[in-house]
């Protein structure tokens, strides 16, 4: 038993277990379980209990688990399940307020509702608004951070700050403390917990076709029945990670319960969902070093791998 399954927590409102299995979290349906698994009630319920976690306790924040690998080792350490499907968002001073539980194509919809344009992308992405922004999650030209005006973080101790983007290094796919942020607060991770958008003023009927238009592109672009995880691979400058794992024959390439996909092949797909968490991993791998050898170009890894083997 670790310190943080033996701790006795007070006043809390969430769903607290232990030895929890996480592939019910992940999109990919694999991996182990967490030591410990947290699913809050709210925002406040969060506080209270990272406020009262161990301070050495490993803790990471699972969104709706649509970028994330857990390995079969599981995790050693506390999980806090992020998605929320009682989450919010609301209009504030002209901003939209989203809460980090809130699940993407939920903000998608609100804001076309509101007359807001450039949104629809979000509609194409199964995460949750804090999982994008902990990627700058992005898909036809609009990428998360271009419309974020400030986000609220929960610090360790359990106080809530309020960021604003000068505070990060942004780029594609990758979030980073800027160094004036790092030299101000501790190494410890902070979780989002909710973010203000500004979306340029449009329409909400033309916003609604658009979301409808980007589904259908990729309902036939993308395996949407079989458990996935997006793109696997960051796009090298110029070109497309899929059209290069295409072009070395890997379509169709399968490793234990797991294949690189027919339909997309930047995406691995878990046909029946009982593939072990290390198949995919191996998968990955293979892909890589055939990508290498046969093109000399080094594909970068998307999905984030965590947990022991
Ligand atoms: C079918 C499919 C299509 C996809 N298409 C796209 C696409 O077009 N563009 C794109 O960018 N991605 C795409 N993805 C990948 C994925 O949906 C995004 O990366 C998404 O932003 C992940 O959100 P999540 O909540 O599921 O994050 P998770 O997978 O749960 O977590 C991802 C990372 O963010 C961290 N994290 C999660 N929530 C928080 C939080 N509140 N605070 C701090 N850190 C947090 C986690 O610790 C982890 O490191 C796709 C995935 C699938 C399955």
């Amino acid at each position: 038993m670790t310190i943080a399954q033996t701790h006795h927590y007070t006043g809390l409102r969430g769903r607290l277990a232990h030895d929890a299995p996480l592939a019910k979290y992940t999109s990919w349906r694999a991996g182990g379980t967490a030591d410990t698994l947290y699913v809050p009630a709210d925002r406040d319920d969060l506080a209270r209990f990272v406020a009262q976690l161990p301070a050495d306790e490993p803790l990471l924040a699972l969104g709706l688990g649509s970028n994330t690998l857990v390995r079969d080792g599981g995790i050693r350490g506390t999980v806090v399940v992020m998605h929320n499907p009682g989450a919010a968002a609301v209009v504030a001073d002209g901003l939209i307020y989203a809460d980090a539980g809130l699940a993407c194509p939920k903000l998608a919809r609100f804001a076309a509702n509101h007359g807001c344009a450039e949104a629809e992308f979000l509609a194409g992405i199964p995460g949750t608004v804090g999982g994008a922004l902990a990627m700058n999650a992005g898909c036809y030209g609009g990428e998360t951070w271009n419309y974020v005006v400030r986000a609220e973080v929960l610090r360790r101790d359990g106080t809530f700050e309020v960021r604003t983007p000068a505070d990060y290094v942004i780029g594609y796919r990758s979030v980073k403390r800027a160094p004036t942020l790092a030299a101000k607060e501790s190494e410890a991770a902070e979780l989002f917990t909710a973010a203000w958008f500004r979306f340029p003023a449009g329409d909400a009927d033309r916003a609604r076709d658009r979301i409808r238009e980007l589904l259908a592109r990729r309902i036939l672009a993308q395996p949407l029945d079989l458990p996935n995880a997006g793109s696997v691979f960051r796009n090298p400058p110029n070109d497309h990670a899929a059209r290069l794992i295409e072009a070395c024959g890997l379509k169709g390439h399968a490793i234990g319960g797991t294949r690189v996909s027919e339909k997309h092949a930047n995406f691995i797909v878990n046909p029946r969902g009982h593939a072990k968490a290390a198949d995919i991993e191996a998968l990955i791998k293979f892909v890589r070093e055939t990508v290498r050898a046969k093109t000399g170009v080094e594909l970068e890894q998307e999905v984030r791998i965590v947990g022991q083997a």
